[in-house]
């Protein structure tokens, strides 16, 4: 158990493996974030990883557990159902958990951290304010982030900060020409 953010051994199993994913959704030119939804009984029903290398910016895991969750999981469960994510929901997504009615939520890295890396990249800042989950959803029970994963999710998006500040660079360059 991790003394400061409630993180049981279960808890930290499920968040290596939403790291698993958004590495793999690195290597595949998406965005390094990846999710896992997961029963009462601790088993997981899906798992899904950032998908907006298309073009479709709210491709994002968190949203489609949500969906996924409306149409595969009865309402009276949801409450008792866990997100796991490796960073923290946006606000698009915490409204959709929300809305929904999933139960709580377990990042591995949250809005603060990546707000503060992008920051200190020279990246600029999003379409949408970096808030906190309960500032959105505040009746969301919330965990994280998880202290051990914090090195390894850093270098993933830092990864990702190099290849869209390059994206960005060419871009620039041929719109200049
Ligand atoms: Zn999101």
């Amino acid at each position: 158990m991790d003394e400061r953010n409630g993180l049981t051994p279960q808890d930290l199993t499920h968040l290596r493996r939403c790291v698993d994913l958004a590495r793999e959704a690195l290597a595949d030119g998406d965005e390094p974030f990846g999710s896992v939804l997961v029963d009462p009984d601790g088993h997981v029903l899906q798992e899904d990883r950032n998908r907006t290398a298309g073009g479709d910016q709210t491709r994002h895991p968190e949203l489609e557990l949500a969906r996924w969750a409306a149409a595969h999981v009865a309402p009276d469960v949801r409450p008792r159902c866990t997100v796991y994510t490796s960073g923290e929901h946006c606000p698009m997504c915490a409204a959709g958990h929300a809305w929904v009615g999933l139960g709580r939520i377990v990042y591995a890295g949250s809005t603060e951290q990546l707000t503060r890396w992008r920051a200190d990249w020279g990246l600029p800042p999003g379409p949408v304010a970096p808030l906190p989950i309960n500032a959105v959803a505040p009746g969301v029970p919330v965990a994280g982030p998880a202290a051990g994963l914090a090195d390894e999710l850093r270098e993933l998006h830092r990864q990702s900060a190099q290849r869209e500040t390059a994206q960005r660079e060419t871009a620039q360059r041929e719109g200049a020409s």
